[in-house]
């Protein structure tokens, strides 16, 4: 199912016209959300969120299965409206705008191609809708296909026979032929196996690229928003709690939530003690050393996010601004890393060492690792 654009452009003269001249460059939002809520019965699925959404950029809503990401999503694509709060496109409300007067596509998780029919008609329904001619159509579809990777000689193929990528192909194309400004896209890789996937969000990523087009892209899988996106939005229980780059959101998120879906990392709880304003964590017997943020400068507890490639072995405690002693309770081979689990009181932290380095432990005796103030992130509990 997807939508027939329409053309939302404001009316000639007006000032959202004349302010995004130049579209792509202008750097107005084509999308913004201001305090936008979904309320089903008294629950908040969505709650109050701001979002500006950049014309012609990659973003990525990430977050754990029922944070709101299709929700959100849905009111984007017209097909829910918000209970509180305004979406607008290019200046202009549309919250209850219906998908079919909105210039988006949404590419769903399950395909909802036409099953009876070949590569070639699905690509072209939205074609034959407008009413272009039968050759011009072909045209475009092998055009289409040919954009997103699908061989010319699948045009007669029934889409019933194509493989789980290919049919991901043929959806795309067919998005594509609605000429949309906006594409949305629900997990629309998840059910594929994982050199599939990987391959597609390369491609998806480039096609992004040849069509300037705007891509709102959802999934529960940090490591492919991480991939694919110009952003991410970091969703949970309806919240959207992070927007930034990649790189930001990797290395500064905002909360130990952000952290900890990033990846494998350690996390401690450090509490300021009442007395001297030093830093103590259950795991470490020494008082810790932090690099707190101006923000957290008032804060009597911090989570303190050690990724693992930071955590490294040691002789004595001289060796690094922190320790802790634990017991080296089993390793991992991650091909040209190791991974090391260390158990410390009830928790288990994680170190991961180049292979180069040799084998500086031996499992279940007892070992020192420690990280430097530097390395570590603290953000708010
Ligand atoms: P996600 O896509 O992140 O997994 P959803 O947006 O699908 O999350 O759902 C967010 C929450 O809203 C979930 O708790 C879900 O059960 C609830 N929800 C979604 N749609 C409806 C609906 N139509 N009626 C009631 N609750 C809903
Ligand atoms: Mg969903």
């Amino acid at each position: 199912m997807n939508m027939v654009p329409v053309d939302m452009k404001p009316a000639a003269g007006t000032p959202a016209e004349t302010a995004e001249a130049g579209s792509g460059s202008s750097g107005l939002p084509v999308l913004q959300l201001v305090g936008v809520r979904k309320m089903f019965k008294d629950f908040a699925a969505v709650e109050r969120i701001d979002l500006d959404i950049r014309e012609g950029e990659f973003l990525t809503i990430v977050g754990p299965s029922g944070s709101g990401k299709t929700t959100l999503l849905r009111m984007l694509a017209g097909m829910e409206s918000p209970s509180e709060g305004n979406i607008t496109l290019r200046g202009h409300k549309i919250n209850d705008t219906p998908p079919n007067k909105r210039p988006t596509c949404l590419v769903f998780q399950s395909l909802a191609l036409f099953p009876h029919m070949t590569v070639g008609r699905n690509i072209e329904f939205a074609l034959k809708v407008r009413g272009m001619a039968p050759a011009e159509r072909r045209r475009r579809a092998l055009e289409l296909m040919k954009m997103v990777r699908l061989p010319e000689g699948h045009y007669g193929r029934n889409v019933m026979q194509c493989s789980g990528g290919e049919k991901q192909r043929v959806a795309l194309a067919r998005a594509f032929a609605y000429d949309p400004d906006i594409l949305f896209f629900d997990e629309p890789l998840s059910a594929l196996d994982y050199k599939l996937k990987k391959a597609l969000e390369k491609e998806l990523k480039d096609l992004h690229k040849e069509s300037g087009k705007t891509f709102v892209y959802i999934t529960h899988s940090l490591e492919e928003a991480l991939v694919m996106s110009d952003r991410i939005g970091v969703m949970r229980a309806g919240r959207l709690v992070q927007v930034g780059t990649p790189e930001e959101i990797y290395t500064r998120p905002a909360n130990r939530f952000v952290s900890e879906f990033v990846g494998e990392v350690n996390v401690l709880t450090a509490r300021r003690s009442a007395t001297g304003g030093g830093w103590t964590a259950p795991e470490c017997t020494a008082p810790l050393k932090l690099a707190l943020p101006e923000r957290l400068a008032d804060a009597t507890e911090v989570a303190v996010v050690v990724r693992p490639e930071f955590l490294r072995f040691v002789q004595g405690p001289g060796e690094a601004d922190n320790c802790l002693s634990g017991v080296l309770y089993n390793e991992y081979s991650l091909g040209s890393r190791v991974q090391y689990q260390i158990r410390v009181g009830s928790s288990v932290m994680l170190a991961e060492v180049s292979r180069g380095l040799g084998r500086t432990a031996v499992v279940d005796q007892p070992v020192l690792v420690g990280w430097d103030a530097r390395d570590a992130i603290v953000v708010e509990v």
